[in-house]
């Protein structure tokens, strides 16, 4: 059986932030909503409307530049 979660990374690069769909300010998850869609949400618009993080809910957005290492 395939482990979903091994390989699983919460963090994805990207090369600019993009906008929040909900409010317009730079967004930095690419989460699920309520409604199912997945879109770029900020942090603020992450707590209320995100599903939370996870191969199937969310991830986080990272500059490449700026990437965090573990
Ligand atoms: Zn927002």
């Amino acid at each position: 059986m395939k482990d979903l979660y091994k390989d699983w990374c919460d963090e994805v690069e990207v090369d600019a932030f993009p906008n929040c769909l909900v409010c317009g300010k730079e967004a930095g998850y690419n989460a699920k909503t309520e409604a199912d869609l997945w879109c770029y949400l900020c942090e603020e618009c992450f707590l209320k409307y995100g599903q939370g993080l996870g191969p199937t809910d969310g991830q986080i957005l990272v500059l490449k530049s700026r990437k965090k290492s573990v």
